[in-house]
């Protein structure tokens, strides 16, 4: 009998599903004694000793799976989306916003330029005599005004949820800034809140943080123990969310445009991200 080059078990690859996201499970072996399992981004890797036989490879397979699906059910979503949230302004490039997929239609021509939000699209419209070098910065302006235009609704509603269900502050309003160095702001003398616009790019955890965050700081205006546990009320995983905020939040919403011409144009990144929400 030939001595088998693989080890004696072998398991394909699968796809499971956990809380309607989709993971591979990957089943590798290993070459020590030990067997292992670790989930990164949306891969469990099972390492298997290879000599082990194929009932006690199974068995520990199966012991590994249910670890990596309890771990997962515990999980914030927002942990183990993609962190590349970039606008890319390509023609049928795919975006989402608050959780809503949108599909970007770019179109050059004679006409004015505009951006609106309509039937499942982001329709651009730049004029082919502006001059390339802004055609970024006009792109990223006209999306952020169609995007605020079209989510302000949706996202002053959810403050007014958040807001009645735990906090019960004096609370006027809502708008979006582009901010480079603030996620959020609030006014205490006119009780309205500022969102960054970019935030629309985030999870939506993420967001129903941030605008939990400033209206809390309509009742406490600093970063006090009880402010923290106000928060609480609305948003016991606070941490989680600003921590991948401070991880991710760099990334959010920033405008690559790669088919506007033939060149390829990128506006700056700011890599530091804004600090989480302060209160003016
Ligand atoms: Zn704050």
């Amino acid at each position: 009998m030939a001595f088998p080059r693989g080890p004696s078990w072998a398991f394909p690859d699968e796809k499971i599903s956990v809380r309607g996201m989709e993971f591979s499970v990957e089943t590798i072996e290993g070459f020590g004694r030990g067997s292992s399992a670790s989930i990164r981004s949306k891969t469990i890797r099972i390492r298997i000793p290879r000599r082990l036989r194929r009932e006690k490879a199974a068995e520990i397979r199966s012991k590994f799976l249910g670890w990596a699906m309890r771990k997962l059910e515990k999980i914030d979503p927002a942990q183990l989306e993609p962190e590349q949230r970039t606008i890319s302004f390509s023609n049928g490039q795919e975006i989402l916003l608050m959780g809503t997929k949108l599909r970007v239609s770019l179109l050059v021509s004679g006409g004015r330029a505009y951006g609106r939000i309509g039937g499942g699209e982001l329709r651009l419209n730049i004029p082919a005599t502006l001059p390339e070098e802004m055609r970024p910065k006009t792109l990223h302006e006209l999306a952020r005004k169609a995007i605020s235009l079209s989510f302000h609704d949706e996202v002053y509603s959810l403050a007014q949820e958040i807001n009645n269900n735990h906090f019960h502050v004096e609370f006027s309003g809502i708008s979006f800034k582009d901010q480079k160095t603030r996620w959020g702001s609030c006014s205490r003398k006119t009780k309205r809140i500022s969102i960054n616009f970019r935030l629309l790019f985030a999870p939506p955890s993420v967001l129903r943080y941030v605008i939990a965050h400033e209206l809390a700081h309509v009742r406490h205006p600093n970063h006090s123990q009880r402010f923290w546990e106000f928060l609480s009320k609305a948003v016991p995983d606070h941490k989680i969310q600003r921590a991948w905020l401070r991880k991710n939040g760099h990334s959010l919403g920033s405008v690559a445009t790669n088919q506007v011409s033939a060149g390829q144009a990128m506006l700056p990144n700011n890599q530091a991200g804004p600090d989480a929400g302060s209160c003016v």
